[in-house]
């Protein structure tokens, strides 16, 4: 698969070197990233806000090996919310579990939620939780399930190429909230997801179409693929309850605005920080020919 050959080359140590240690590959990632610190986020976050869009934002990391790092990204997130209300932002936030523990102590990562659901409450926002490797996926939904059942102001992502993924919503449906539904973005085995672009795409607009017949919830569809776009703006015509499209930072900018332009609710998923290596791998992954772009502007041709 691509997307497992793309990966396997940008986790060796001599690609990361060549992107993160030299400026024409930090420059980049710029496109992907809005920079390393909060100040960066906040400017790329008024902007987009500026033209009609909502915003999510991602203060970048994931599986913290100590769990101070857990709390040091706790404390980023709820920086992050007191900006989100001094400057009165229509944005929320996106969170990895395995950034705040998960995996390494899943009741710190659980604390970690319910002091970032409360301050995001203060804040008058929401708090969604990403979707990461399938080896996580069953810890995250009951996480998620438990810090929701609690605040009632949490959404949870799930991936349509994981084979799980419809029995997942039968159980947070009917929890309300949001539902951001997305392809994946990892290397998952056979027997745990979809391999097949087709099978992937099959499951996202049947998964869809069952989001946009739910009630209660508020459904989020991310995707940049027109194809499942069209699927989901046909289902959404019988739809009376709250939807948008949420696409990443960078990836078809022209389109955002388009979708704006048309009436329709679009959230930018906007990630910062200083730890952006993994999340650019998996942009790479989506699209090899951002790898050639990168190899390109940092050989200088
Ligand atoms: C808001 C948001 C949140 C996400 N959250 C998660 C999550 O929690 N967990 C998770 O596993 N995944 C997440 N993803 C990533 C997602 O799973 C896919 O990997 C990613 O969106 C690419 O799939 P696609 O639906 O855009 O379709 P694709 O078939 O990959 O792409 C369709 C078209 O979009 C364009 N495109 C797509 N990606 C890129 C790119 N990187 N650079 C340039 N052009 C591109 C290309 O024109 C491509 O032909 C999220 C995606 C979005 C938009």
């Amino acid at each position: 698969m691509i997307r497992s050959a793309v990966l396997a080359v940008t986790e060796r140590s001599i690609t990361r070197k060549m992107i993160t240690d030299t400026s024409a590959g930090r420059a980049v990632a710029r496109r992907f990233v809005a920079g390393d610190t909060l100040e960066s986020a906040i400017d790329v976050a008024r902007e987009l806000t500026g033209r009609g869009m909502h915003v999510s934002l991602d203060h970048l990391g994931e599986h913290v090996s100590e769990i101070e790092e857990a709390t040091t990204a706790r404390d980023s997130y709820l920086a992050c919310l007191d900006e989100i209300s001094a400057h009165n932002l229509d944005a929320n936030i996106s969170i990895k579990l395995t950034q705040l523990g998960m995996g390494l102590d899943n009741v710190a990562a659980a604390r970690h939620l319910d002091e970032i659901a409360l301050a995001a409450r203060v804040a008058g926002t929401t708090v969604t939780v990403d979707m990461e490797e399938s080896d996580h996926t069953e810890t995250t939904v009951d996480l998620y399930a438990a810090a929701q059942e609690k605040h009632g102001n949490l959404g949870i992502a799930v991936q349509s190429y994981l084979r799980r993924t419809a029995d997942d919503l039968d159980r947070v449906i009917p929890l309300g909230g949001h539902i951001r539904l997305c392809k994946g973005a990892y290397a998952e085995p056979a027997d745990v997801a979809f391999q097949s672009g087709g099978e992937v795409d099959g499951s996202f607009d049947r998964l869809g179409i069952l989001l946009m017949e739910s009630s209660g919830v508020d459904v989020a569809i991310a995707s940049h693929d027109d194809a499942r776009l069209e699927k989901v703006l046909a289902a959404a015509e019988h739809r009376d309850e709250p939807w948008e499209f949420q696409m990443l930072h960078g990836v078809r900018r022209d389109r955002q605005a388009e979708l704006v332009a048309m009436g329709h609710q679009m959230r930018v998923y906007v990630p910062y920080g200083e730890a952006w290596y993994p999340y650019l791998t998996r942009r790479m992954a989506e699209r090899p020919a951002n790898l050639l772009f990168f190899m390109r502007a940092v050989v200088g041709r």
